[in-house]
């Protein structure tokens, strides 16, 4: 795989290593035009984002971008909170980001375990033989679409990690609304049992490394095995053949 960009990965704003800067001087390194930065939102439990911290990343960024040669963008890697589809970060961040990036992560804030204790708990530590399975899955699907509903989602990171869904109906829904589904180095596997359904969705992917650590930017030995034993068309995946186009969102603001 020709890869030339890595649309996900973290810094010391969230759970991850260095900086902004850090980050693209690597990237620039590896000769890739563009990536970007997407720390965890800000209802993650210790480790998240700030709107302080990500007013401040932003202006690394715009650095990153004036001195490394590679197009730096502003993402946030926001957490799905519950049925109705909210996530962990304030319209504030969404509007001033380039990339809004959505999956489930089960270390949150406790007030979003006592709104949601099924969704979070369950999801994130339950077994996957529990009774009421499907019932879980029928749940999750509806918070993932309603997640589309409400946000201009740019990306739906590592589906099927964790939190199970119905991944025909929510990767259809993303096609039509132009929302990427993540080829996850780090949970590439998660897609493994789905991955027909996935492409037979008709939607486009992205190559996110989950890069915590600066040494693991743009390097993708799971994903490119995953797209060669499934025959994915290289103009598919935005990083390798495709451009990806995110949603405008500076006119952002959340319903209720
Ligand atoms: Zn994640
Ligand atoms: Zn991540």
């Amino acid at each position: 795989m020709d890869i030339r960009a890595d649309y996900h990965m973290h810094t010391r704003a969230s759970d991850g290593e260095g900086t902004a800067l850090d980050k693209a001087r690597r990237a620039a390194e590896l000769g890739l035009s563009e990536i970007a930065i997407c720390d965890h939102g800000c209802g993650s439990f210790l480790f998240h984002q700030t709107e302080k911290k990500f007013e401040a990343q932003r202006r690394d960024i715009a650095r990153a971008n004036a001195e490394c040669g590679v197009r730096v963008l502003s993402g946030i890697e926001a957490s799905i909170t519950g049925e109705d589809g909210r996530l962990d970060v304030p319209d504030s961040v969404i509007r001033a980001c380039d990339v809004l990036t959505v999956g489930f992560h089960r270390f949150l804030q406790p007030r979003y375990i006592f709104a949601s204790p099924r969704f979070l708990l369950v999801n994130g530590w339950g077994s996957a033989g529990a009774r009421g399975r499907e019932d879980l899955v029928a749940l999750n699907t509806r918070a993932w679409l309603a997640a589309l509903e409400r946000y201009p989602v740019d990306v739906l990171c590592h589906i099927g990690h964790r939190a199970q869904v119905d991944v025909g109906a929510v990767c259809r829904a993303a096609a039509e609304r132009g929302v990427y589904i993540e080829l996850n180095e780090k949970h590439i596997d998660a897609l493994e049992a789905s991955a027909r359904e996935v492409l037979a969705s008709g939607a486009e992917f992205i190559l996110g490394s989950d890069a915590h650590a600066t040494a693991k930017v743009g390097l993708f030995p799971k994903v490119e095995a995953f797209v060669n034993r499934h025959g994915i068309a290289p103009s598919r995946i935005c990083g390798v053949g495709a451009t990806p186009h995110f949603h405008p969102k500076k006119d952002f603001k959340s319903i209720d």
